[in-house]
């Protein structure tokens, strides 16, 4: 049966990106003979300029019908003064709720060739292969009540709420568990179960679903801990589960541990292994329409795509191989530029993917 993906560009260098991705694919698509079709709409400030929202019903309904999604990046400063309500990054969170993609995959891996971009030294982060598993539509990001009161003595007061129900943990617990089981069998669940009652919740729930994973071995560690294990000795962790807000800072930090978020893909599923696939970095204004910015991390978003939401493993592997002999071959974009190394456009990149597919 044929699965369609949704391409979804977006803003600044997204459209760039997203070009080199889709040439990829169907180089794959042609390679293995894969039952994909590939059809495209518009999100965030594109989609505010052309209908006046970012996330119109149209490309809704596409991405509902769509097997999976494949996003550049979203926002800019022409869209910053805009009202929050109807900023292009409403619509990244209008997919992520509208679709229930609640579980984050984001890999932190370090290509031994890009050893010397990281500003750790290269024994700490040499060989870095972490997963975080981060829980995207719960906790304190969209937890009710919030907001800004007034009080009685006339000062204001800014309040929001941290809330997770049991059956919220369980699924993106599962996400993690059978993620740990299929890598090097190792979870360790990030919390502050020293402060916060919902993460004592949290962590009850974590070692209660162990019982089911005997494979598994469960660790847990407060997040201030963690923040600082990831400099210290990153190497030490496999799979990292953790709530929405954790996970948003800690999976920023191990992105930095490789040296360049223009290398970093991820990934957003449902329940029933549907997902949204996009580069950790933004739509970087500053270097949008040059033609230099990195297209690996959209390249290898869409590797996570073929693996997780099309079963397609000998592809995403021919992908992920290829990315590798590009980087083997010393080309470089400006963000991973190194001494010795050829410089290449973001087309150039693309490229030279495809022909290493070949
Ligand atoms: P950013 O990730 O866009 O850029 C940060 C820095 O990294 C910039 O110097 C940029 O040039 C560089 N960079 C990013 N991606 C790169 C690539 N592929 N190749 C080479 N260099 C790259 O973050 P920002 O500047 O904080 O945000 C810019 C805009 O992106 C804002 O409007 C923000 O809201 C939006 N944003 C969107 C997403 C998303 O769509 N998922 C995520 C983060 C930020």
């Amino acid at each position: 049966m044929t699965k369609h993906i949704l391409i979804l560009p977006g803003d600044g260098i997204g459209p760039e990106i997203t070009a080199e991705a889709l040439k990829v694919l169907e180089c794959v698509k042609a390679r293995f003979g894969l039952a994909v079709e590939f059809d495209q709409a518009l999100v965030g400030g594109s989609a505010i300029d052309a209908h006046g929202v970012p996330l119109p019903d149209e490309t809704l309904d596409k991405a509902r019908g769509a097997d999976a999604i494949l996003l550049g990046a979203v926002g800019g400063p022409k869209w910053d003064s805009l009202d929050m309500a109807i900023r292009p990054e409403k619509g990244l969170l209008g997919l992520r709720s509208g679709l229930q993609l609640f579980g984050n995959l984001r890999p932190a891996i370090l290509y031994p060739q890009l050893a010397a971009a990281s500003t750790l030294k290269p024994e700490v982060v040499s060989g870095l292969d972490i997963l975080i598993v981060r829980e995207l539509t719960g906790g304190i990001y969209f937890g009710q009540p919030r907001g800004v009161r007034t009080l009685e003595n006339g000062e204001r007061q800014g309040y929001n709420t941290y809330v997770y129900s049991e059956s919220e943990i369980r699924r993106i617990g599962k996400v993690a568990f059978e993620a740990a089981r299929k890598r090097g069998g190792k979870l360790c669940s990030v919390d502050k179960a020293n402060v916060l009652e919902v993460t004592v919740l949290w962590r009850e729930i974590m070692q209660e679903m162990a019982k089911d994973y005997p494979d598994v071995e469960l660790s847990h560690m407060y997040v201030d801990n963690a923040a600082m294990q990831l400099v210290r000795a990153p190497k030490q962790f496999d799979v990292m589960v953790t709530g929405n807000m954790f996970g948003d800072i800690l999976s920023d930090a191990a992105a930095m541990l490789t040296g360049s978020i223009g290398m970093l893909p991820s990934a957003s599923l449902d329940e029933n292994g549907k997902g949204m696939y996009e580069p950790c970095h933004g739509s970087a204004p500053d270097i949008a329409g040059q033609g230099i910015a990195n297209p690996l991390a959209t390249i290898l978003s869409a590797a996570m795509m073929l693996r997780y939401s099309l079963a397609e493993n000998e592809a995403a592997d021919a992908i992920e191989a290829a990315v590798s002999r590009v980087l083997d071959q010393g080309l470089r974009t400006a963000d991973i530029q190194s001494e010795g190394c050829q410089r290449v456009s973001t087309r150039e990149m693309g490229d030279a993917v495809v022909a290493a597919l070949a």
